[in-house]
């Protein structure tokens, strides 16, 4: 194993940038001797919200809480079908099973890795309750062809924004055979992913483009009674203290983290910019490769990875030969949720799906990454692929 040169994330650039900030945020909160939820917390959640545009906003323990307190809060559960992508990671079906509910998995697009809208309606049954997109690697999913199939068969709809912060819905639906009610999509066009549907869902792991120094989450959305039964959930499905009026959980965003998220929220848009910078540049230097297909260049697309596929069965290979000269390329991901063992004997085969999961690579994505840094990966990468 050769030494690692460029790694698939590199987080320090990014901290050493803004060290004086969260330093000074950090002792705030140390100072103020509150550390859970708390007017720290609650600062963010009104940043937050102000920032995407959207009534409520409300901090939780982690993404996966958010999806989970999100169903919940829309009232699924047992005997109810959730249509959602089996191309995510596995905390998007897990919380449609954790409420008790079943996920219903639709196959994917080949250009954009999202759910395909042509094909939601046929997986919809009179169990149906809502649709689950998830705006993958950054790329926001379908959504007016998603709120309009919602709307006509009553669904919720419910947005796992984990890798989406600050991601716009701009109408990309290239290909897409459905046609669009104009008032649905001249409505949503230009919002931020999240604040679209009934709820959307972020997580701020520290991967990701909004990312915490610990767990965290948000639950985001426009209804007044949706957001009060999240606030419940959060904490033991009580409104007034020792008062519980429902089984919740114990999943709250502690202020540290809000400090920390509040100073980054400054900084997101200038780091999705850079983010599409890279990606852009990528693009530029693997065009016209063979053997290779680089992503979508979609507008409000805010790059949490850059995703190549890699044709001819030598991902695999490519992945190590990368490897070996240091890059960490990584793939996103391996087994398709529909696939995992958890679920194993449960779903039929989606063809999309299953090929790109054995050819997705994704490509080291950070803001900071230099022009050099990206010859480099891309000088190595044009090497692996047999030309
Ligand atoms: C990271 C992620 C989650 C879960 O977020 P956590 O904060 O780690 O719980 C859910 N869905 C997707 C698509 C993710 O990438």
């Amino acid at each position: 194993m050769s030494q690692i040169k460029i790694p698939i994330l590199d987080l320090k650039p990014q901290y050493l940038a803004i060290k004086d900030e969260i330093q000074l945020a950090i002792n705030q909160v140390l100072e103020s001797g509150q550390f859970i939820l708390g007017p720290t917390v609650q600062a963010f959640e009104t940043s937050a919200a102000a920032y995407l545009g959207v009534k409520h906003a409300i901090g939780v323990n982690s993404g996966t809480d958010a999806l989970l307190i999100g169903l919940r809060a829309l009232g699924v559960g047992p005997g109810d079908e959730v249509i959602t992508t089996p191309f995510s990671f596995f905390a998007t079906a897990e919380s449609i099973s954790m409420v008790g509910a079943k996920p219903v998995f639709v196959d994917i697009r080949p250009d954009t890795f999202n759910i395909d809208p042509d094909l939601i309606e046929a997986a919809i049954t009179s169990k149906t309750r809502a649709i689950m997109p998830v705006h993958l690697y950054g790329n926001p999913a379908a959504m007016a062809q998603i709120m309009q199939i919602a709307a006509k068969h009553d669904l919720k709809v419910i947005e796992d924004c984990a890798q989406a912060f600050g991601g716009i819905y701009k109408g990309d639906c290239s290909g897409c055979e459905q046609s669009c009610d104009d008032g649905i999509r001249d409505r949503i066009l230009g919002k931020y992913t999240g604040t679209i549907g009934d709820i959307g869902a972020f997580s701020f792991f520290p991967t990701k483009n909004l990312g915490a120094y610990g767990d965290g989450g948000l639950i985001t959305t426009n209804d007044d009674h949706i957001a009060e039964t999240a606030r419940m959930l959060r904490v033991h499905g009580a409104k007034e203290r020792y008062k519980n009026l429902m089984l919740g959980y114990n999943s709250r965003l502690d202020a540290m983290q809000a400090a920390i998220l509040q100073v980054k929220l400054r900084h997101i848009d200038t780091w999705n910019s850079k983010r599409r910078w890279v990606a852009q540049t990528y693009s530029q230097l693997l065009a016209a490769v063979d053997g290779l297909i680089t992503p979508t260049l979609s507008e409000g697309h805010v790059f949490h990875q850059y995703t190549v596929r890699i044709l001819g069965g030598k991902r695999d290979l490519t992945k190590q030969t990368l490897a070996d000269a240091g890059i960490g390329a990584m793939i996103y991901y391996p087994i398709p949720q529909d696939k995992l063992p958890v679920y194993l004997g449960q779903y039929p085969d989606l063809s999309v799906n299953n090929q790109l999961s054995q050819e997705v690579l994704s490509l080291p994505m950070w803001p900071e990454l230099s022009l050099e840094q990206l010859k480099y990966v891309t000088t190595h990468l044009k090497q692996a692929l047999p030309q």
